[in-house]
């Protein structure tokens, strides 16, 4: 260990989704890449032209971004009023920030809300890991609470003796997913009162990363609630993962923290455009959601044959399994067995919290997919 690192940072290692590759994308194209919930669509044609065309006329790579992100911000907030059948008026640009990704985001609430010591942070595993992992590399505690293991309700009890009880630093922010992942359930009627009942000193934050799969949102009861902020991204149903682009809507004067914290260019000139060209043409890419959603169907109807795996419902473009209790082994070994038989067979899923997630690719990947699971279910022993 670096003498000058601080010493709290020597147990961590990196975040690594994927094995390395040198062809551009993170993996090797010849791996059904199911692991990482991205869309299996890339941009069509035409838009990556009309892109092509922006960078080689109008953008300028000598000049730094728009730093205010002005533009992209008003599409946005059009968009999320629509998407919500919300007053076209009611969000504004005022509303919203943007990130590189929703990440960084993230990492700018952690910044604004619980670093020095101010407080910590309540999560419900399993869930997404970025807000564990952004809060302990900034030296702020984590406090996990657990799920119900059949419906992955948050331990509302747990949940709320951890506000309670939680001191020095007290809980300053709760994470929630909306549809969770990797469980793929939206927060249900007892979440949401228990949110509702939180103390306006604590800021809840509801990911929904997944909005365009589950059509479900609470973005508007934002307006009454000036301690929640929504989490959205281009990177899963907008097709744009590779070009970071993340979005907030919140209480301006939320807003207005964000807008201190982050970098001053914190996205490429692209990236804007990029998230410009997505906004206009959505009704285009986004037609690609409801393919996401019947091959989804088909696929749990299909895993659902299979007396030895537990299928949760899913609001989302992924899909959760575990194996039933009567298969259940310790340390996992059959589920590791399965996810490193369907990797050496092409698919590359995530295996996490005793179960695998499992992203809806494409028609042609989904029979893979089925194909190759129920192969690796038969050669491994139970
Ligand atoms: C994929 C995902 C995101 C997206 O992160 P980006 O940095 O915008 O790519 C955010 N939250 C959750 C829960 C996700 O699954």
């Amino acid at each position: 260990m670096l003498p000058f690192i601080r010493s709290d940072l020597a147990q961590f290692t990196a975040y690594k989704p994927h094995p390395s590759s040198d062809t551009g994308g993170s993996v090797p194209a010849q791996f059904d890449r199911l692991d990482t919930n991205e869309s299996p669509y890339d941009l069509p044609a035409e838009l990556k032209e009309k892109l092509a065309w922006t960078y080689q006329q109008v953008i300028e790579t000598n000049r730094y971004p728009d730093g205010g992100h002005e533009t992209l911000k008003d599409a946005i907030a059009e968009y999320v009023n629509e998407s919500a059948n919300l007053s076209p008026s009611l969000f504004t640009a005022g509303n919203i920030s943007v990130g590189n990704g929703s990440d960084e985001l993230i990492r700018s609430l952690l910044i604004a809300t619980c670093l020095g010591g101010e407080g910590s942070i309540l999560i419900a595993n399993p869930t997404f890991s970025m807000y564990g992992i952004l809060a302990q590399t900034l030296g702020i505690p984590v406090v996990a609470v657990a799920r119900n293991e059949t419906n992955f309700e948050i331990d509302l009890k747990a949940a709320q003796s951890a506000i309670e009880q939680t001191q020095n630093p007290s809980i300053r922010v709760v994470f929630v997913v909306h549809p969770n992942s990797p469980t793929a359930n939206p927060l249900t009627a007892a979440e949401l009162v228990w949110l509702r009942s939180l103390p306006e000193e604590i800021l809840v934050v509801i990911d929904e990363a997944y909005f365009e799969f589950s059509q479900t949102t609470v973005v508007g009861e934002l307006a009454q609630r000036p301690n929640w902020l929504i989490l959205r991204t281009f990177s899963k149903a907008f097709r744009l993962a590779a070009l970071r682009v993340g979005y907030c809507v919140a209480h301006p004067e939320a807003i207005a923290i964000l807008e201190k914290v982050r970098l001053p260019y914190n996205l490429p000139s692209f990236s804007i455009t990029a998230g410009l060209v997505a906004l206009q043409y959505r009704t285009l890419l986004l037609k690609s959601v409801a393919q996401t959603l019947s091959e989804r169907a088909k696929l749990i109807e299909a895993f659902s044959q299979d007396p030895r795996l537990q299928i949760a419902e899913s609001a989302a473009n992924f899909i959760y399994l575990r194996l039933k209790p009567n298969y259940f082994h310790p340390q996992d070994s059959v589920l590791k067995s399965l996810h490193q038989e369907l990797r050496n067979s092409g698919t590359l899923v995530r295996q996490i919290s005793g179960g695998l997630r499992i992203t809806v690719g494409t028609t042609q990947e989904n029979i893979r997919t089925l194909n190759r699971l129920q192969a690796a279910l038969a050669n491994v022993e139970f």
